[in-house]
């Protein structure tokens, strides 16, 4: 006998009430009704639910099978060595030629200038976490259409930007055939159950040409990191980066350092469904990028297939991207694999 389908009754039960929701914005994109908005990063039910059940199967909390998943996306399962990492092809260091991407950046710059590539090669948009106008560095999903767009959302937020709401905007509102997608691994997984699971979204699946995946150990609860921020005296106002980096905590102003701080300091700030997440790499993207196993203005890139490789491969030729590759990484002892080992044994 099959088992009744759960809806978004359930979804609040399971994961909303439990607060395990990611805030990825999966649900929204892919309510065939339209009756899912988040608001505050939390999924609402705003319209009569059909009980169809793709909500719940959508959502990367709820329904992930990471051994399936391997099958669907990359067609087949990982090898022992790609037991941290995931799926992968080959990794480097890169960094991004062009000054006035690599001075807005994060670290090497590299997530923006495969973004402007792809614009480039004919992209109809991207979709980035821009910020709030009237808010304080409160991130928000924008589909970005030129290159200037793109360098204006580069920069690492710890707070969650519901990117696949940014994914319903291209695809279901504005009817965008061609988008690349940036995010952290909660969100590539929410996106690859929208593209390759089983109650997939054919529109979504046929418009998504590339994900970009960001490492990620963890994000921040808003409330809680403006109130560390003000409890440390920093006017958050003032920040123009932060930064977690060699275990520890940075808001910077420009070159000035607004605050440093050990990790075991802002660890209460951790989002309590991040305790959940195994996925340090973003083992669900088409090329991954993070700033550990790198120098400092450089990244570390993992790609995965065909599609990751062309893409960086283009970027090189066309002079935006300098990288070498990591010779070592298939011998599973760098920074990225402790970290990744990390993840996967202290959550779960
Ligand atoms: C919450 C979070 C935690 C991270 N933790 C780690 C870590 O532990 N170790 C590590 O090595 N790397 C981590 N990273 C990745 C790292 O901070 C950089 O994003 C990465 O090195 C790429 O640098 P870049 O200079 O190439 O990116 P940039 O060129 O600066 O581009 C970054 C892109 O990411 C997008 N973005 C920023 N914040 C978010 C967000 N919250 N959600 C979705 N998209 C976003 C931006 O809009 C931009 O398009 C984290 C990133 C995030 C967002």
């Amino acid at each position: 006998m099959s088992q009744p389908k759960k809806t978004f009754n359930d979804l609040k039960k399971d994961i909303i009430d439990n607060q395990i929701c990611t805030s990825c914005g999966t649900c929204e994109a892919v309510c065939p009704v339209n009756a899912i908005e988040l608001k505050n990063t939390i999924p609402n039910l705003i319209g009569n639910c059909i009980e169809c059940g793709i909500c719940y199967a959508n959502c990367p909390s709820a329904s992930f099978d990471a051994d399936d998943m391997d099958q669907k996306v990359f067609g087949r399962t990982r090898k022992p060595i790609e037991k941290l990492t995931g799926i992968y092809q080959k990794a480097y260091q890169a960094k991004t030629t062009q000054e006035d991407i690599h001075s807005k950046a994060q670290d090497g710059g590299v997530v923006t200038a495969l973004l402007t590539q792809f614009l480039n090669e004919g992209g109809d948009a991207v979709i980035v976490a821009d910020l709030e106008e009237d808010k304080i560095w409160v991130p928000k999903p924008k589909v970005a259409k030129t290159r200037e767009e793109v360098i204006k959302a580069a920069g690492t937020k710890y707070t969650p930007s519901p990117a696949l709401v940014g994914v319903k905007q291209a695809v279901k509102i504005e009817k965008l055939e061609k988008i690349a997608v940036v995010g952290t691994t909660c969100q590539m997984r929410g996106l690859s159950l929208a593209t390759d699971g089983p109650l997939k979204n054919k529109k979504i699946a046929d418009a998504v040409a590339l994900k970009i995946g960001l490492f990620c150990m963890e994000t921040f609860n808003y409330d809680d990191y403006m109130q560390y921020l003000k409890d440390n005296d920093v006017d958050p106002g003032q920040v123009t980066k932060f930064e977690i980096k060699n275990g520890r905590f940075y808001a910077w102003n420009g070159e000035e350092r607004l605050h440093r701080a050990k990790l075991a300091n802002v660890k209460p700030l951790i989002r309590s469904t991040c305790s959940h997440c195994t996925d340090f790499t973003s083992e669900y993207s088409d090329i991954s990028v993070g700033n550990v196993g790198s120098p400092a203005g450089h990244s570390t890139v993992i790609v995965r297939n065909e599609k990751g490789q062309k893409i960086l491969d283009a970027a090189i030729k066309s002079g935006l991207i300098e990288a070498i590759l990591i010779e070592d990484f298939d011998k599973e002892e760098t920074l990225v694999h402790k970290l990744a080992e990390m993840k996967k044994s202290s959550h779960q």
